[in-house]
């Protein structure tokens, strides 16, 4: 029984294909005294064909940016088609404009977005501006984009490039030098929440910054606060948002697998 049992639990953790598998196996016809008792042969995981090129899109993700059409983003403050600037297969932050976001809703990701900051971020007149952006999942959670190459701007440290804003400092600089492109690979767990509101399990993230590990499974405290502590409020799926904040940034290649 403790055998199932465990067999059970790891089923269960790796996803709804195997815990359909693991209820409709009689697990008492199972001799545990074989090693066959503990082989799984009757699911497999969905063949995905790599990218040609690393960062590139995978056969089974859903492609977001292209560098040819905005057209799966809308601005977020109203729902209008987004406007940000689209030249050279990049889209960029139109100064005044805000936010834009999917038009799909997501949960858990694995999500790949490449972004650029401007050549001259530093000279900002404001420096909160210099390079200023953001990736949030579920419209909520944000990994911060900013000049801090170099550390030449001075910011707090769990607001620099490569945070979960205000919530934990990167375990490293990884900056390109503004004017160069980055690469983010982000691995997203939502959170779930209880009938009552109450948090169930909190959200998780990890995140990859120019092949570097920045965040490490890092347990999200609440949505983003600039103000006080984070507070969860229960949500469900919810859109990706890029944040347009006094700096003309560009994004491009942005893929994303639901998990
Ligand atoms: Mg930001």
């Amino acid at each position: 029984m403790e055998m199932k049992n465990t067999l059970l639990s790891l089923l269960l953790l790796t996803g709804s294909t195997l815990t359909s598998y693991a209820q409709k196996t009689d697990w008492s016809k199972k001799n545990w005294s074989k090693p066959e008792a503990t082989e799984f042969w009757d699911v497999k995981p969905p063949i995905v064909t790599p990218a040609q090129k690393p960062g590139d899109a995978p056969s089974d993700a859903m492609v977001l940016f292209n560098g040819t059409t905005m057209n799966q983003w809308v601005m977020s403050k109203d729902g209008s088609p987004a406007n940000w600037n689209l030249k050279d297969g990049a889209m960029t932050v139109k100064l005044n404009t805000g936010d834009i976001q999917t038009k799909e809703q997501f949960g858990s990701c694995q999500l790949h977005i490449e972004f650029k900051i401007p050549a001259d971020s530093k000279n900002s007149a404001d420096p909160h501006n210099a390079g200023n952006s953001g990736v949030f999942l579920q419209e909520r959670y944000e990994v911060q984009i900013f000049d801090s190459y170099q550390d030449e701007v001075p910011l707090y440290s769990n607001g620099q490039c490569g945070s979960l804003y205000k919530q934990a400092i990167p375990l490293a600089n990884a900056c390109s030098q503004p004017g160069e492109w980055n690469t983010y690979d982000i691995f997203y767990t939502e959170p779930s929440f209880h009938p009552n509101g109450a948090v169930n399990v909190p959200a998780y993230i990890t995140v990859v910054h120019n092949g570097i590990l920045v965040l490490n499974h890092f347990q999200i405290q609440g949505p983003i606060a600039y103000i006080g502590v984070p507070k969860y409020e229960p949500h469900s799926k919810a859109s990706l948002k890029l944040q347009g904040h006094g700096s003309e940034v560009s994004f491009r290649n942005i893929w994303i697998r639901p998990l």
